[in-house]
């Protein structure tokens, strides 16, 4: 049943538009995008040749969601500022409600028109906070755009290949989820708004359209440094790092893009290994596998300085839930989740922030940099790479930001006990050079009761110092093993990942 028929203006194969409220489509066989108009079809150009991801949605799928039924029109593929690819689904819900559904690292959103009115695109910035009518209070995450590089199907909007689009994603504290579509910036702005959720909720009951033709060879690349072979575990993995030559190569060009210098220290994770965690985490995701897929030196103060500190990370993947992280700070692993903006009340930040109504209070703020990395990541990493970085803490967890002009995520990580790293991923604890393992972490009390006692508040004290004088010695700081004693637990490139959620449409 389509809506409007015609022959594509380029190369006069028969075009049929399925859905009412589609504008333009791509032709299935010239690859130009053609829109529709009171009067005739007309040719906006070529998309660009880009593979499609190994992705569960394609167009012509249907199947429900939370009880509405819906089907996936198009694919919009759209081109991150600082250099990854994402991808949407148009989609139809009750045969009349435009909707997009996308997946930024391992989370979906589902969102649909609503007629409320939008703010002013220059007027957001992330961590503020946005009326959108009866929907309540959203929180900016990302401010941003995208270029329209290439897509499948039909698509609500008119726009050529190779335009920006600009977008709002933002997010409310229990799984609400919104975008505002600025289209080039001059256009009407239109509010979507859904919820998050996991790909367990979509049923699909007819898998129709053109599964992606061109997948990413990635389990087979090899290292252009050295030729070893650099296994890419996770299907949106951006860049990987070669265990044996330390080059950074981009997965999807199959070239190498940096080298890098020697690490501080040796992984004391084997890359790929795989584990159980039998610790829930703070998305309620409990004993799922997850895959060791990277490992990242970060840092904080000028190198060779008193202030300076560095930890180690362990990026974590599991194809249901997306991606964690493990962070080895001062002797302590946490696992970190990522949050939501929206789950985050930081009204009274810097002192403090609220998350399901317990206060964290502020521990540090500081630039953290990217100093060498290992395996393969969701962002195009780049040593060198800063972002601000927040921690805040109440007893054995913490609530951590990471902002860049454009973005801003929250994270939230709890004290695991060294024996689950140990089992679930082979850890060995080392030795230092005073015969102990590392002392345990100072900055946070012992337990989960909140306020420490005074005399436990003097012995961190007292272990603050100690720990922070020994770091203040040139040689320590030179040789890797100087910790100093604020703890960065910073979280995780965000600025640059490939994510962005629901993109310019
Ligand atoms: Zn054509
Ligand atoms: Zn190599």
């Amino acid at each position: 049943m389509a809506v409007a028929t015609g022959p594509c203006p380029n190369c006069g194969s028969s075009i049929e538009f399925r859905a009412g409220s589609s504008l333009s489509l791509v032709c299935k066989y010239c690859k130009h995008v053609v829109v529709r108009t009171d009067r005739d079809l007309k040719n906006l150009g070529r998309i660009a040749d880009v593979a499609f991801s190994d992705a569960a949605l394609a167009p012509g799928d249907r199947g429900t969601f939370r009880g509405r039924s819906f089907s996936i029109e198009g694919r919009l593929v759209l081109q991150h500022p600082q250099g990854g690819t994402w991808e949407e689904y148009y989609a139809v819900f009750d045969g009349r409600n435009n909707a997009w559904i996308s997946e930024a690292q391992g989370f979906w959103q589902v969102v649909t028109l609503a007629q409320v009115p939008a703010p002013p695109l220059q007027s957001l910035q992330p961590q503020m906070q946005v009326p959108l009518g009866q929907a309540g209070i959203f929180v900016v995450g990302e401010r941003n755009e995208g270029t329209f590089l290439s897509g499948e199907g039909e698509l609500p909007f008119a726009a050529a290949p190779g335009t920006k689009r600009f977008f709002v994603d933002l997010s409310a504290a229990g799984g609400g989820w919104a975008s505002i579509d600025y289209g080039d910036g001059a256009a009407v702005p239109q509010v979507y708004i859904g919820v998050q959720t996991s790909f367990a909720e979509f049923q699909i009951t007819e898998r129709g359209g053109d599964r992606p033709a061109a997948k990413i060879a990635t389990q087979s690349i090899k290292c252009g440094g050295c030729g070893a072979p650099l296994p890419v575990l996770s299907p949106g993995t951006e860049r990987a790092a070669c265990v044996h030559c330390n080059a950074i190569s981009d997965v999807k060009l199959q070239q190498v893009v940096a080298q890098q210098g020697q690490s501080r220290e040796q992984p004391s994770i084997e890359l790929g290994r795989k584990g159980v965690l039998p610790v829930p985490d703070a998305r309620g995701v409990v004993n799922a596998e997850w895959t060791v897929l990277g490992y990242v030196e970060r840092s904080t103060g000028a190198p060779m300085s008193d202030d300076w500190f560095g930890w180690q990370e362990y990026l974590l993947y599991n194809v249901q839930h997306g991606y964690r992280w493990l962070v080895f700070d001062e002797g302590n692993f946490l696992l970190i989740t990522p949050l939501a903006a929206g789950d985050i009340d930081a009204s009274r930040a810097p002192v403090f922030v609220r998350r399901n109504n317990i206060h964290y209070r502020q521990r540090n703020s500081q630039q953290a940099r990217v100093d060498f990395v290992l395996g393969e990541f969701y962002w195009k990493v780049e040593v060198g790479e800063t972002v601000w970085a927040e921690d805040y803490e109440n007893g054995r967890e913490i609530i951590s930001s990471e902002k860049t002009a454009t973005e801003i995520s929250w994270s939230h990580g709890v004290i695991l006990p060294t024996q689950v790293v140990t089992q679930a991923f082979g850890y060995q604890p080392k030795v230092s050079s005073y015969g102990e393992a590392p002392p345990a972490f100072a900055g946070f009390a012992p337990t989960g009761s909140g306020a420490a006692s005074p005399a436990l508040v003097i012995a961190i004290i007292v272990i603050v110092v100690l720990v922070f004088g020994m770091a203040a010695c040139g040689a320590c700081v030179g040789d890797g093993d100087g910790d100093g004693g604020s703890g960065g637990v910073g979280v995780r490139g965000v600025g640059g990942s490939s994510s962005g959620g629901f993109g310019g449409k």
